[in-house]
């Protein structure tokens, strides 16, 4: 048995089983050299042999062994964890939609065209951007072609010696990595003692190579760069662009958008702003916004609206608009992803928008921000919050206090919060704070949630004050106690082997 198992007590299903035990509700194939040729063949497969009902009960036992947002509260810093809304998933499996093929020509997918191009118009209206690609799968996947864009921007405006990238020290590690990817120059930029961009640092930086400076507002530190418009001018008056990571949309919908702040590109993360289940690397979504300049250098294809010539409806269509998907930009980076991309998430991203309307979106970022600030002043009496000012859409915490006192770490609160039925927050990030704790409710979190989660933090600081120890042996109610960190990352064992 592999250690992994042994650990989590259950044997894993190649372990499970006996021979002739397998399935009775289907009748077994005569040969499966009936339906296979003969080279894919192979008698060495130890396939194990098992009843459905012990298949069902061993992917029952594991799926509540992790921890995900339908099981408990979920605060993940940047991440948006927030519910998914079961109709989001019950519209993008319509058949007419799911089993559509994407090789399908335009006059028969009218309806699938129709959303994408809605989506656009709607993430456009709602963050000041011309136009959206609804092309990368990722919110790094979208800087990656932002600053594809950027690139041939600056080449065919014979600019190409703009080859620098500037990036706030509160930047998520994507951002510089894109940059480096796309073959800039990277210049990390420190953030003032109000934890935010500083007009000064910046102007220090920019000069004739500056080709994009790429924000998160409100940053990693959920604190709104006050100073966007300024900040906006002085890189364009260095002839630079300016990059929006969409990542903390959650905080801003239908209050602020980031076209009228300055930005000529940006992402969304709809996986997590728009719901969308994540996490475990799973597929997403990371549409790319452009300001009206940029437009012509959009991934393709595009989606187009035109009026149909005798401007009646048609089945298809209810306005009289006909859609097409328009693979002639000459100027175009070309296509970030096969097909559609994840044309489902496209799917459930407006189904969210639409459910929640224009005041409803607004109304979900108010209330992620309100939620947000609860926690921050109930946490900050037994635990330091380094900017106590009003925040945004999440907040950061420091146990560098309390590591100093007892020796207990922000990693060990996160591991005592698993014990206690709670996700850990994002740990660590951004760097320039120590011992960081980044929390993140969103506003789908009720006050008992967030009551119950100060009260159990509170406890743990109270135990790491009396029993350390206690709090440095955690978890110990978790399917998988405290690993050594050290050899999971040098010496992972991700595979499962029969020896
Ligand atoms: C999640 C995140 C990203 C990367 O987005 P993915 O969709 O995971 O690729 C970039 N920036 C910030 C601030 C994020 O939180």
């Amino acid at each position: 048995m592999s250690q992994l198992a042994s650990e989590m007590g259950t044997p894993l299903i190649f372990e499970q089983g006996q021979n002739g035990r397998a399935n009775r509700y289907f009748a077994r194939a005569e040969s499966a050299a009936d339906y296979l040729p003969a080279e894919v063949l192979r008698d060495d497969l130890m396939l194990p042999e098992n009843t459905e009902l012990d298949v069902v009960r061993h992917y029952t036992r594991l799926s509540q062994r992790t921890f995900g947002i339908d099981l408990g509260f979920y605060p993940l810093g940047s991440c948006t964890m927030k519910y998914n809304p079961r109709i989001n998933d019950a519209v993008a499996n319509l058949p007419g939609l799911r089993d559509l093929h994407p090789f399908a020509p335009d006059e028969m997918a009218q309806g699938a065209l129709q959303i994408m191009y809605e989506l656009e118009r709607s993430l456009a209206s709602l963050f000041g951007m011309a136009a959206f690609s609804l092309n990368p799968a990722a919110g790094a996947h979208a800087e990656l072609a932002a600053l594809l864009v950027a690139k041939k921007y600056f080449r065919e405006r014979g600019e190409s010696g703009r080859n620098t990238v500037i990036v706030p020290d509160t930047a998520h590690g994507t951002n510089p990595a894109s940059a480096a990817m796309c073959g800039f120059r990277v210049i990390s930029l420190r953030s003032d003692e109000r934890g935010r961009v500083g007009l000064d640092e910046l102007e220090k930086v920019l000069g004739p190579e500056t080709a994009v400076c790429m924000m998160t507002n409100p940053n990693t530190l959920g604190l709104f760069e006050d100073h966007i418009v300024e900040i906006a001018k002085s890189v364009h008056d260095a002839g630079g662009l300016m990059y929006y990571d969409g990542a903390n949309a959650n905080a801003l919908m239908g209050n602020a958008r980031p076209g009228d702040m300055g930005f000529d590109l940006m992402h969304l993360n709809t996986h997590k702003t728009f719901t969308i289940p994540h996490g475990g690397g799973g597929a997403g979504h990371g549409p790319l916004g452009v300001a009206a300049h940029l437009t012509d250098y959009l991934p393709i294809p595009v989606v187009r609206a035109s009026k149909m010539p005798n401007g009646k409806p048609t089945k298809f269509v209810s306005d009289g608009l006909t859609f097409s998907l328009d693979f002639d930009l000459p100027k175009s980076i070309g296509p970030m992803r096969s097909f559609w991309s994840n044309f489902a998430h496209a799917v459930r991203a407006l189904a969210y928008m639409y459910a929640n309307g224009a005041q409803g979106l607004k109304r979900v970022s108010e209330l992620a921000v309100l939620n947000a600030n609860y926690l921050r002043v109930k946490i900050a009496p037994f635990l330091e919050t380094p900017y106590p000012e009003i925040c945004r859409h999440e907040f950061v915490a420091s146990a560098q206090k309390l590591k100093k006192e007892t020796g207990v770490r922000a990693l060990d609160i996160a591991k005592a919060l698993l014990d206690r039925g709670y996700m850990a927050p994002t740990m660590y990030f951004p760097l320039l704070v120590p011992e960081c704790l980044m929390i993140e409710p969103t506003e789908t979190e009720s006050k008992e949630t967030l009551d119950g989660f100060v009260e159990s933090l509170r406890e743990i600081v109270e135990t790491a004050r009396r029993d350390p120890k206690q709090i440095l042996d955690a978890p110990t109610k978790t399917v998988v106690g405290r690993i050594d960190e050290t050899r999971a990352a040098r010496q992972p064992d991700l595979r499962w082997q029969s020896h």
